[in-house]
């Protein structure tokens, strides 16, 4: 009983609801339209606006896009490829649709934003990349931390940390600092090392993957840009909820009312 009238219900909503049976709605209404968003917005114009921005979002992707997340095989090996067992996770933003911002109160000039759109895009990857990845970028911290708590355990000797101090007394500090940033550099050293060892075996530069390549001809680049390069994040399933999926398939699948 309770199910029938909350298919009544999700079939009322559907009929008032201007975005019914779009593609945005196949991507935000997969859960039913009770949690979707669209239903909360007040304003009819605002639905639309909604609607319209997720068509130009749409039309600035390769329209292949799901074969990152949808492959069996890892997108990030090189030579030997693996099975996907893990996914990779990297944001990427585009100036389009146009957004504006400011106005406060009504007050100040409205200015357009740089990010239109920002969508994660889900990588299948394997066990390997993800090692060798996530070891390349802790590299940096392994030497920075190990370098700070080795000063700090040598200026605790008394027979190094005496004839350091006696010579001025704010040396044993600056040997701290000092051995910090002699790590820091060591880090980024043998960071470069690893990364040109891996970089046979995994794509550690994300351009090697021609559909991210892609994306940034058609204009996206990197939401959390490191010197040109995104940090990517790893987790066991994908990031839910923000899968692209064109072409909607299985539960995702939203039954077209005739
Ligand atoms: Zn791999």
């Amino acid at each position: 009983m309770d199910n029938q009238y909350k298919e009544e219900l999700e079939k009322e909503e559907r009929q008032e609801c201007p975005i019914a049976d779009s593609e945005l709605c196949a991507w935000v209404g997969k859960n039913g339209c009770m949690p979707c968003y669209i239903r909360s917005m007040k304003d009819e114009s605002d639905k639309q606006k909604s609607l319209e921005n997720w068509k130009v979002m749409l039309s600035n992707l390769p329209r292949d896009i799901d074969s990152l997340h949808e492959s069996d095989k890892c997108v990030l090996c090189k030579g030997k490829i693996h099975d996907t067992e893990c996914y990779a996770t990297v944001d990427m933003a585009h100036p389009e649709p146009k957004t504006m911002k400011g106005m406060i109160f009504g007050f100040g000039k409205k200015i357009r934003t740089p990010v239109g759109s920002l969508v994660t895009i889900n990588m299948a990857s394997c066990k390997k990349c993800k090692k060798e990845y996530t070891l390349m970028e802790t590299f940096v911290w392994i030497f920075l931390v190990g370098m700070l708590a080795l000063s700090l355990v040598l200026m605790m000797v008394p027979a190094i940390a005496n004839p350091i101090a006696n010579i001025n007394e704010a040396l044993p500090a600056g040997f701290v600092v000092g051995l910090t940033v002699l790590g820091y550099f060591l880090g980024k050293f043998f960071y470069s090392l690893y990364r040109k060892k891996i970089s046979r075996d995994v794509k550690v530069d994300l351009l090697e993957i021609p559909l991210i390549r892609n994306m940034l001809d058609k204009g996206w680049f990197f939401f959390q840009d490191n010197k040109g390069m995104p940090k990517l994040f790893f987790s066991k399933k994908k990031t839910p909820g923000r899968l692209f999926c064109f072409e909607p398939k299985g539960e995702e699948n939203v039954e077209k009312q005739s």
